[in-house]
């Protein structure tokens, strides 16, 4: 019996290794890995040679139809998940809204309804929790069922009142803990913050410069430690987000190093860009929270993602119209916060990363799609090439260069914060399910073809095997 697709001669990147070897595909799982000499027919063959086989990429942190200071993103589920395809993303998690009263799985519902015939590629939800009340324990348990096993808090935020207090991370925590799901933190101190921002705005500092000075690696450090006090307290598997500062890296490894599950998650914009960028005539659009860093910091995320303490690079793609950006050229309070990059970011890992070498292929793979997949709970479906795992591969050419510009990019919200970038390598097909769904520069799937995945309570223990040992550094 023929199968139905056939991958042949490429470089699959399997989480120790890359080698040349064929891969059989059928009814939208990976059939068979190896030699060319053992592969079944196939009704279509696909000649790889050349091009690097990774699995299809996952993102844990991206905001489609989202709202921010009264506007809503430019990418919903169509726009947003049709640049992930284009960028290699095979896989998206998402979030409920944060709005605080409500019955989590009408939140949960409402989402789905969001999604549902318009992603093209699959998708998930971390659960957002304003508050820790016995109501919300209780939901938590369902919620967990629907296959929604990482709840997120905000640390931050207190202004907009979505900030959780220490009860509440402690709460929410123990129950976490108990029903094995994660916590995601934004992890800012809120009321530091809001203090700045307040006196800040008292004496006019509002321009773009001063964004990133109101929020100094403090701000996110004393968050960062006190969310890893609690989860020592409770035992809760907790992941940082977006981590950005050099001091918040130092304190996750320092829990690591004690053998706490503690997981870090940062994004492109803090390894590529620094806080320099808002001196740029278009710095005020790459105001995001946390705000990008020093250089120093940048060079810290890089040891850290070396080192293995930072697990994964998530995009946190949050992409406002420009010309919403723009409304608040002056006064950064007026600017939604968030940049695209949902499309980018296996392009930009690969030529920072893999072609400067900074990381070598395998490591791509694993912060990029594996280690994602583990800690979130989508493994083994999705996150590794291996037998029985959703065919979901994005074929990448290494020799491709690629310039990067909002034009050729598919996000709705009409600009890209690496403009003009010239790339090493780019991605030139992606499969989802078995299906080819970008070729050639074209979307070849059906529309609205993704569906809702159910996660499960995860085993961390890979993520921690495959961190290098300390002699191997
Ligand atoms: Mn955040
Ligand atoms: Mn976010």
């Amino acid at each position: 019996m023929a199968v139905d697709l056939l991958i042949r001669g490429g470089m699959v990147v399997l989480p120790e290794v890359c080698c040349e070897m064929d891969v059989a595909i059928d009814d939208g799982r990976i059939m068979a890995l190896g030699a060319s000499t053992g592969m079944p027919e196939a009704r279509r063959t696909l000649d790889a040679r050349g091009l690097y086989v990774l699995p299809g990429a996952v993102d844990p942190h991206v905001h489609l139809d989202w709202p921010s200071l009264g506007v809503i993103t430019a990418d919903d589920f169509a726009s947003g998940t049709m640049a992930a395809a284009f960028g290699g993303t095979t896989t998206i998690i998402d979030f409920t809204y944060p709005e605080k009263d409500g019955v989590l799985l009408e939140k949960l519902a409402n989402r789905r309804h969001q999604a549902h015939g318009k992603a093209v590629i699959d998708y998930a939800f971390h659960c957002y929790l304003t508050d820790g009340s016995p109501r919300t324990l209780e939901e938590m348990a369902s919620v967990v069922g629907e296959g929604l096993t990482s709840f997120k808090l905000y640390m931050g935020y207190s202004q907009r009142k979505i900030m959780v207090d220490d009860v509440t991370l402690l709460t929410v925590m123990k129950r976490a803990a108990s029903l094995g799901a994660t916590v995601c933190v934004h992890a800012e101190n809120g009321m530091v913050a809001e203090a700045a921002r307040t006196r800040f705005i008292g004496t006019g500092q509002v321009a773009t410069v001063d964004f990133p000075r109101f929020k100094p690696n403090y701000v996110e450090a004393e968050a960062v430690s006190r969310a890893i006090f609690w989860s020592r307290q409770t035992g809760a598997r907790l992941c940082i987000l977006h981590l950005s500062s050099a001091e918040g890296l130092d304190l996750v490894r320092a829990a690591q190093q004690q053998g706490l599950h503690v997981f870090a998650e940062t994004c492109p914009q803090y390894l590529l860009l620094t806080d320099e960028v808002y001196r740029r005539p278009d710095g005020h659009r790459c105001i995001c929270s946390p705000p990008i860093r020093s250089e120093a910091d940048r060079q810290s995320l890089w040891q850290g993602i070396a080192e293995g303490v930072i697990s994964m690079i998530a995009t946190d793609h949050c992409a406002f119209d420009s010309r919403v950006k723009d409304l608040g050229r002056d006064d950064f309070t007026r600017v939604p916060n968030g940049l695209p990059g949902v499309e980018t970011r296996l392009s930009l890992l690969f030529s920072e990363g893999v072609g400067k070498g900074r990381i070598n292929i395998d490591q791509l793979a694993r912060i990029a799609s594996l280690n994602p997949a583990l800690i979130y709970g989508l493994f083994p479906r999705k996150g590794i090439l291996a037998p029985g795992s959703d065919a979901d591969i994005v074929l990448f050419d290494p020799a491709k260069r690629q310039t990067l510009s909002a034009g050729a990019l598919h996000s709705a919200s009409g600009w890209c914060p690496y403009e003009g970038w010239d790339l090493q390598g780019a991605p030139v097909m992606t499969i989802s399910r078995g299906e080819v769904i970008v070729e050639r520069g074209e979307y070849i799937g059906d529309p609205g073809r993704g569906r809702f995945v159910q996660r499960v309570t995860a085993d961390y223990g890979m993520v921690a095997a495959w961190r290098p040992t300390p002699s191997a550094r």
